[in-house]
């Protein structure tokens, strides 16, 4: 089979299945789930894998709503990424059930054709994208091991090439200091709550020599239980963010020490705890994003550049999956033009005719990409070439925070 026949064929292939998908997309859009408690859509999508004969591995890496589902016996291995988590409140306003079912779709037509061409599929379920790290614990457990490619496609309300993702990491500061009666015996207490504040007016002052770009948010989540107890616990809770899990590193270490700062001040200990997952940026590949770009276009979608007009900024755990694999996360649209994510009317989109389109769009223009990548010529070669000299610029420290371990 050469390319164009396969893309011919790896379309008949998703529109055999367009019933199925968006009924598919439908049922998980109807029953949303929050971070790690996505039972009803894993038990959906793999059965749905399993009934069309992929190697299903439920619960997959220890994570009770992860799974991985393969076919194909030689060739390229190529990962296409399932995301189905909702937002407490909100649903499906992330409009994840089309991350999950455009992923299956090209999961599906790939496998059916993997072993006549000589490629091989993994599809890859991966919960809590919405702050858990699911693909950052996937990855740390061996999820991409022997994968050559990552692809998935998120929906928005735009067609752009990508997301403008930045890293993130969470912490707790927790201040102890001496309990005492704030009337009788001050001098005897050393007090956390001040501590805490002063943590808390180092940052303030901090921020004015922090990059244009980056953005440090707190609050108080304990500060004593009576005026006329000096407090002897407080603590504050925090979101560090930056363009770049490098940029991060020195920025994480400056809002330490203004934390450490104030606790030195009132006589107290501090404990810093980071929370485990850092969500990277994202290093998208541009020899996938430009293979992307083209199939989608093929399909009447004319994917471009975000700008003034039109971006969507965030951060997903995609981003770490990009520092091991050549890797890309473009934005289809699936709702009127600016409607943003996280927001209800792009909930009741993400399953309305926008929606279903970008569901069937989506998989072809993704299962496309995959047969760039088995048959193309040179398209794998040039996607991890540039994935190489892209990790050979951001340097060893960057990605052992981007995957840790
Ligand atoms: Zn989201
Ligand atoms: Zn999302």
């Amino acid at each position: 089979m050469d390319l164009p026949a396969l893309k011919a064929r790896l379309q008949a292939e998703v529109q055999a299945r367009t019933e199925l998908l968006i009924d598919a997309s439908h049922q998980i859009h109807a029953h949303p789930e929050v971070n790690y408690e996505e039972r009803f859509a894993h038990d959906l999508l793999c059965g749905i894998l399993e009934a069309e004969g992929l190697a299903v591995e439920r619960g997959a890496c220890d994570l009770d709503t992860a799974f991985l589902a393969r076919a194909g016996t030689s060739g390229p291995t190529i990962a296409v990424l399932c995301e189905y988590d909702a937002l407490p409140g909100l649903g499906h306003a992330c409009g994840h059930n089309i991350i999950a079912t455009a992923g299956l779709g090209a999961g599906l037509a790939a496998a059916a054709v993997a072993d006549d061409v000589g490629g091989q599929i993994l599809v890859v379920g991966t919960p809590a994208e919405e702050g858990g790290g699911g693909k950052i614990l996937m990855a740390q457990r061996g999820a991409f091991e022997g994968v050559d490619a990552a692809l998935m496609v998120h929906p928005a309300g735009a067609e752009l090439t990508r997301m403008h993702v930045i890293a993130v990491q969470e912490l707790t500061a927790t201040y102890r200091g001496q309990a005492a009666h704030a009337a009788a015996a001050p001098h005897q207490g050393r007090n956390a709550l001040d501590a805490a504040v002063l943590g808390y007016l180092n940052v303030a002052a901090l921020r004015q020599h922090i990059r244009p770009s980056e953005r440090i948010h707190g609050i108080f989540t304990a500060g004593g239980d009576k005026p006329n107890i000096v407090p002897a616990l407080a603590r504050t809770e925090w979101m560090v963010r930056s363009d770049t899990i490098a940029t991060l590193t020195p920025l994480k270490e400056r809002v330490a020490a203004c934390l450490r700062a104030g606790a030195d001040a009132a006589g107290c200990e501090v404990e810093i705890a980071w929370k485990s997952v850092v969500y990277a940026d994202m290093l998208d590949n541009e020899v996938l994003v430009a293979r992307y770009r083209a199939n989608a276009a093929a399909l009447g979608r004319q994917v471009r550049e975000p700008d003034d007009t039109a971006v969507v900024v965030g951060s997903t755990d995609m981003g770490n999956v990009s520092y091991l694999v050549p890797s890309i996360h473009p934005m289809i649209q699936a709702a009127p033009a600016g409607v943003p994510i996280h927001t209800p009317e792009f909930e009741r989109s993400a399953a309305a005719p926008l929606g279903d389109d970008a569901v069937v769009d989506g998989a072809t223009a993704l299962a496309w990409t995959v047969a760039d990548l088995w048959l193309g010529d040179g398209v794998l070669e040039a996607a991890t070439r540039e994935h190489e000299a892209t990790m050979a610029g951001v340097g060893a420290d960057a990605r052992r925070s981007a995957i840790g371990g």
